[in-house]
């Protein structure tokens, strides 16, 4: 449905996007994940014609987007800070005013708009314009109008941002439901690697503009560290360690000090057992020692810390 070829796009001396290249399918659900300035939002911005890109094309259903004409009618947006909508009306004004301007009926409108301002929990501020709900809401109303009109791609900029957790919990379900049952492609950037895992099935990763990874969300987890260990030592067996770890693990784990702590990431456990063997060999007793498993959020993190120092 969505071919993204080669895309590259520069900010004046700033490469933003180097040769991205991805496929979207019709029903997919998919992640585009990556660091702070990776690119995501150019990535998305470029795709809702929001940006003009130096090299590469977009195609939507085998047509070049910037020559579509119909292409805006089958895409809806929530971009950062909730750009989408007009802060005037009302969550429901807006839905309807995209909603009838995409070609949906009046009556189907209707139907959908109650249908998700139920889901979202937005119904008792139906009546209140956007520019004064909190920001939790203004963020639902944006939902709401990038819904509501049915379109066959979907890209939701950070749509978790400023949501309680039952409304993150509706807006899973939600997405799911409209993959399913009508089809409709998402693409979506998060820093929420648990609401990522529960819809996506597949996922982009960008690092300084460049797609570092690409595929099953499972085969990610499989990339990433599972345990890390937690050393504190007093000077000058901290130094000793270090260069012991790097010798034995230089490509399973990687060093950071915090707090006067050596954190290595492993693959798995017995990776820990050969350093504390090593401990007690050179007679060093640590200060303090822990051994924990990192949750996906925290191991993905650990991989974008690499590639961006590496
Ligand atoms: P975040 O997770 O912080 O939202 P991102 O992955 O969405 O980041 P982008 O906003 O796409 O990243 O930014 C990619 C790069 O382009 C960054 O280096 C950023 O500083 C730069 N950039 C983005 N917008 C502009 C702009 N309007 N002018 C100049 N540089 C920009």
């Amino acid at each position: 449905m969505l071919s993204v070829n080669q895309l590259s796009k520069s900010y004046g001396d700033q490469q933003a996007l180097q040769d991205v290249s991805f496929e979207l399918a019709a029903g997919e659900r998919v992640a585009l994940l990556g660091a702070n300035g990776s690119g995501k939002t150019t990535t998305i911005n470029s795709i809702c014609r929001l940006l003009e890109w130096q090299q590469g094309n977009i195609l939507f259903e085998q047509q070049d987007i910037t020559k579509s004409t119909d292409y805006m009618r089958h895409i809806g947006a929530v971009l950062g800070g909730c750009r989408n909508v007009n802060w005037r009306l009302t969550a429901s004004q807006n839905a309807e005013y995209f909603a009838r301007l995409h070609g949906t009926s009046k009556k189907q409108a209707f139907k959908t708009i109650t249908r998700l301002e139920e889901q979202l929990g937005l119904a008792q501020y139906a009546k209140k314009e956007v520019g004064k709900l909190s920001t939790g809401n203004k963020q639902k109303a944006a939902l709401l109008s990038a819904l509501a009109h049915q379109p066959k791609l979907l890209l939701l900029d950070e749509p978790t941002l400023g949501l309680d957790i039952q409304t993150v919990d509706e807006l899973q379900k939600i997405i799911i439901e409209q993959s399913n049952e009508l089809n409709q492609a998402f693409l979506i950037t998060s820093h929420d690697m648990a609401f990522i895992e529960k819809i996506c099935t597949r996922v982009i990763v960008l690092n300084k503009g460049k797609v570092i990874y690409s595929g099953d969300i499972k085969a990610l987890k499989e990339q990433l560290y599972h345990f890390e260990m937690r050393l504190k030592l007093t000077p000058p067996d901290n130094t000793q360690i270090e260069g012991h770890l790097k010798e034995l693990w230089p490509n399973h784990s990687h060093l950071s000090s915090e707090d006067e702590q050596i954190i290595v990431h492993y693959d798995s456990p017995e990776q820990a057992f050969a350093t504390i063997n090593w401990l007690a060999q050179q007679a060093i007793v640590p200060l303090d020692l822990t051994i924990n498993p990192l949750s996906v959020e925290t191991a993905y993190q650990t991989l974008l810390d690499q590639e961006v120092n590496a």
